[in-house]
């Protein structure tokens, strides 16, 4: 085995991570959702959201305080406040809270807020992030570079895994293609593959995937079928007047009836028990 290629590698670790946020398994098996907003907005805006997609099913819930916007001029979050207003959502709830960190002197911050930290596409080859997010405890969700190789994505996995924190969640969030229908291309293809390779549990974000809401239910059980250990999905109570992302986030109830079609779909493949699907 190469030295670059150790930790994150199925040859020096043959069975599935399970990596737990509370009482919330990723890998065991059972499918984790992740919903909310794109970025944390307002009190109201995050309370609404988690009660709604906690009565909906979700396991956990997501929304960003510290934004990578392409423009400066954008929303950039609402930083430390958003971070508060997570914790209330949590406190309300019960979810835990998965939240994007930026800047490696955050991690500190955001991690005593956090139950999970989000390391965005943006930021996959930031070393200096990947190291700091591996020294420190809470699970991590990384999110694959837009043109990352698999291997380049399993390299910086093993960033944090060599940092001494065990608990990382790969997320395809769909790569730079030539689509013209689609915001980007959602490379399901590399769920099978990071099975192969790894046993780092892959979930997947078809909301930045396809960017677009229509997209959001077939792609989520494409993905599920696959194999996934879960999908992150982005929801709005208003998404028309959303700060960020606001055409591809699901209403309440698209998410509702959304999740009613998961739930029917992992029913159906439970009653082929363990044979349903080998990873390669
Ligand atoms: C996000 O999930 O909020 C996000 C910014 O996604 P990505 O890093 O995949 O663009
Ligand atoms: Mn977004």
């Amino acid at each position: 085995m190469k030295e670059s290629w150790k930790y994150a590698s199925r040859q020096y670790q043959p069975e599935d991570t399970v990596v737990s946020i509370g009482s919330v398994f990723i890998g065991s098996g059972e499918p984790v959702v992740i919903a909310g907003p794109c970025a944390v907005e307002s009190a109201e805006q995050i309370v609404e959201t988690a009660l709604a997609v906690k009565e909906a099913g979700a396991h956990l819930l997501r929304g960003g305080a510290f934004k990578p916007r392409t423009s400066p001029y954008d929303f950039q979050g609402l930083g430390a406040k958003g971070l508060e207003l997570l914790a209330q959502a949590r406190e309300m709830t019960g979810l835990g809270i998965v939240t994007e960190v930026l800047d490696p002197a955050d991690v500190p911050l955001v991690a005593e807020y956090a139950d999970m930290l989000q390391i965005g596409s943006r930021n996959m080859y930031n070393y200096p992030l990947l190291r700091a997010v591996g020294r420190q405890d809470k699970p991590v969700l990384l999110k694959r570079g837009m043109s990352a190789t698999l291997y380049e994505f399993l390299m910086s996995a093993e960033y944090i895994l060599a940092e001494g924190n065990p608990n990382v969640v790969l997320c395809e969030r769909g790569i730079r293609g030539f689509s013209d229908f689609t915001r980007n291309t959602l490379d399901l293809s590399i769920v099978p593959a990071v099975k192969q390779y790894s046993h780092l549990p892959i979930i997947v974000d078809p909301s930045h995937g396809t960017g677009r809401p229509e997209y959001i239910e077939p792609m989520s059980l494409a993905a599920l079928a696959a194999g996934a250990d879960g999908i992150m999905v982005e929801v709005h109570p208003r998404p028309h007047r959303a700060l960020s992302d606001a055409d591809q986030a699901l209403t309440l109830t698209q998410f509702q009836e959304m999740m009613k079609k998961i739930r029917s779909f992992l029913e159906w493949r439970r009653s082929y028990g363990h044979s349903y699907l080998e990873h390669p």
